[in-house]
């Protein structure tokens, strides 16, 4: 799926991120999904704790935020974004697994490094989780759920 967000958007998450280095930091997608492509309008902060290789968060929480925004705004909840501090953009198996118990559309991952004393960050949006997650695992079926889309 593609994935459309506006820089403005980006980087505001981005620097959000960036204050918490070297914890780990999360965040849920909001937007749209339209014509086969996602659209993403926002990110909204969620209550949570973490450290640099993990994060722990309430289901409550995101259940609680979808119910407020979602008829407001008209957006969906697409998934989460979080931070791989020192660590690599792809998503983790626990990230997959993650997503495909919570019916996620995206996982984002932004990777933060530290080069030369400065900080640099790179995102990047993964789609179908549960298509990858077949892939990745040998006799998985695709068992989404269709009344879920
Ligand atoms: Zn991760």
């Amino acid at each position: 799926m593609k994935v459309n967000v506006s820089q403005d958007v980006l980087s505001s998450f981005r620097r959000r991120a960036l204050r918490r280095y070297p914890k780990e930091y999360m965040e849920t997608i909001w937007g749209q999904v339209k014509g086969g492509e996602a659209y993403i309008y926002a990110f909204h902060p969620i209550k949570h704790k973490s450290d640099n290789e993990s994060i722990e968060y309430e289901p409550a929480e995101i259940e609680e935020q979808r119910d407020e925004e979602a008829p407001l705004e008209k957006m969906m909840l697409l998934g989460t974004i979080h931070t791989h501090p020192d660590s690599s953009i792809e998503p983790s198996q626990s990230d997959w697994e993650t997503a495909r118990v919570d019916g996620d559309m995206l996982i984002g991952i932004c990777q933060i490094v530290m080069i030369k004393g400065r900080k640099s960050s790179r995102v990047r949006f993964y789609s179908e989780p549960i298509d990858e997650l077949v892939k990745g695992k040998n006799g998985v079926t695709d068992n989404r759920n269709p009344a879920r889309n």
